[in-house]
């Protein structure tokens, strides 16, 4: 099924990577600008992020030594330095993830780069380095616009991780140079199973950790055969809640049990495929954007040729 699988460290049958994105309450400033403030339960559901799931999360994860990847906005890092202060203590990548949960949809390339700068900035000086790589903070509306990519190769990040393109990473390709893009799968993010909440505009029914598991587990099988990844986008407000949490756990010791799988943080499989590729042991796909430079000539022109 994948025709180009990636030789993964010691022969393993695939990568897994746990990623979470630590928004905190910084899409509820960015919903409603005008009075946040007053969205009292909603700001009490994300700030459940850092305050109670993140150190459950970190205890979790702890016990099996599994390293994480954290997707933080710039606003959160300042916001909430006790639970970064955790991520980083433990060990854990920490990358970015925007300033305020912006959707760069709406930006200027300007506004886009100075607010991609900001974010790296704040990274950089907690933890002593640039940050790695990058996910849109607007992964729910597909916020990666046609300048995303293109400043994200400027700015010398290793990899993105926003898109959606393949089942495994695959090189992105731009006037501005080259960029690793390591794929996300929509069904490995848990808001789509677990959220229903107004605010959020979000009304699907909330299933049952045992079913979500199942589907979870099921893209796991087939990375596990195919050879290729698996890597969830999860939020600490939702997942990180009882009952879902207690679901990881045996969900960490099936692909322990079933072996052969390699557990990194998303730096590390970045480092690991650019060193196949480098080594000529991998060819990538590449994929050249911009797709487009403006809206095509048949919708402009709706009559049937
Ligand atoms: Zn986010």
């Amino acid at each position: 099924m994948i025709k180009n699988p990636i030789p993964w460290p010691n022969g393993a049958r695939c990568a897994v990577a746990f990623t979470w994105d630590v928004d905190a309450d910084s899409a509820v400033h960015v919903n409603y600008p005008d009075n946040a403030d007053n969205h009292v339960a909603t700001l009490s559901l994300m700030r459940y992020d850092p305050e109670v799931a993140i150190p459950r999360i970190l205890d979790l994860f702890g016990r099996h030594e599994i390293p994480l990847t954290f997707f933080t906005p710039g606003w959160t890092i300042e916001s909430y330095p006790a639970a970064i202060d955790l991520m980083i203590g433990a060990g854990h990548e920490i990358a970015h993830h925007g300033y305020l949960h912006h959707d760069n949809n709406n930006m200027s390339r300007q506004q886009e780069l100075d607010i991609l700068c900001q974010g790296t900035e704040i990274i950089r000086k907690i933890t002593g380095n640039r940050p790695l790589g990058y996910r849109t903070p607007n992964i729910r509306s597909n916020g990666v616009s046609r300048n995303t990519i293109d400043l994200l190769i400027q700015e010398g990040f290793v990899y993105d991780t926003s898109l959606f393109g393949d089942d495994i990473p695959y090189v992105l390709t731009s006037g501005q140079g080259s960029i690793l893009e390591i794929p996300c799968l929509h069904g490995l993010d848990d808001w789509k199973h677990y959220m229903n909440w107004r605010d959020f505009g979000y009304h699907m029914p909330v299933s049952t950790p045992a079913r979500v598991m199942e589907f979870f587990k099921a893209e796991f099988d087939a990375a596990w055969e195919y050879r290729g990844m698996w890597m969830c986008v999860w939020h600490p407000p939702v997942s990180g809640r009882l009952a879902r949490c207690a679901a990881i756990e045996p969900l960490i010791r099936y692909m322990q049990e079933k072996g052969d799988v390699w557990f990194a943080s998303m730096g590390e499989i970045a480092a690991h495929v650019n060193s196949v590729i480098e080594s000529g042991d991998w060819k990538p796909r590449i994929d050249r954007l911009p797709y487009w430079v403006s809206p095509i000539a048949a919708v402009q022109d709706p009559q049937p040729r």
